[in-house]
């Protein structure tokens, strides 16, 4: 069973996921102060779920302290290469540029360091935006697609209600109901229980 540590960072309480695989560690996401926390932690591998700000603020950082590749979606190279992305949409913020090595995108499947990832196209939060799962152990790490409860918000840029809703139908309540959801906000979940009860998806 692989094992994982969970690091919430940011003004936007944002989730990131520390993997120990057999062959190193692999960290999902990298909110404001993860380069901090895991800076005396080896990191092999960093995938980013999308490319919000509140994702990949400390990306670049981890990148150059860590010399790690860095993986995500081809729709998310515009938000993690122009260092101006955000302004366009009003916010002042700046990127520090990422320069991504694997490009991740639907049927890829990512052996890294001995974890074995399917990579699910959900957009509709945002272009680019995947969940990573790991069938063997029955972990999902959903980005902001889906949450206890929720799912993910659809009007910032390049959102999509529609889209976002059939792509938790089809591609994450196929899953089996014991996967364990660990989402990019908030406590995890899983597949049964927000099959079950999530308001957005009962009709
Ligand atoms: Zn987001
Ligand atoms: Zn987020």
């Amino acid at each position: 069973m692989i094992q994982f540590e969970e690091f919430t960072g940011g003004p936007l309480d944002t989730n990131a996921f520390l993997i120990h695989s057999p062959g190193g560690n692999i960290l999902i996401d990298a909110p404001m102060g993860a380069d901090r926390r895991f800076q005396n932690t080896e990191i092999h591998t960093l995938i980013l779920t999308h490319g919000h700000f509140d994702h990949i603020a400390d990306a670049a950082a981890i990148q150059s302290r860590h010399g790690c590749r860095v993986g995500f979606h081809p729709g998310t190279l515009p938000m993690v290469s122009d260092r101006n992305f955000f302004r366009k949409w009003g916010f002042e913020l700046e990127v520090e540029p990422v320069a991504g090595e694997l490009m991740l995108a639907e049927p890829a499947t990512l052996d890294s360091e001995g974890a074995h990832f399917h990579i699910l196209d959900v957009p509709g939060h945002c272009p680019g935006s995947i969940c990573l799962y790991i069938q063997k152990s029955g972990l999902l790490f959903g980005g902001d697609v889906l949450f206890r409860n929720g799912i993910g918000r659809w009007d910032l840029p390049g959102g999509d209600y529609e889209l976002l809703v059939t792509g938790i139908r089809n591609k994450i309540l196929v899953l089996p109901d014991s996967t364990r959801v660990l989402p990019g906000h908030g406590p995890e979940t899983t597949v049964g229980t927000e099959r079950k009860s999530n308001p957005w998806l009962q009709h």
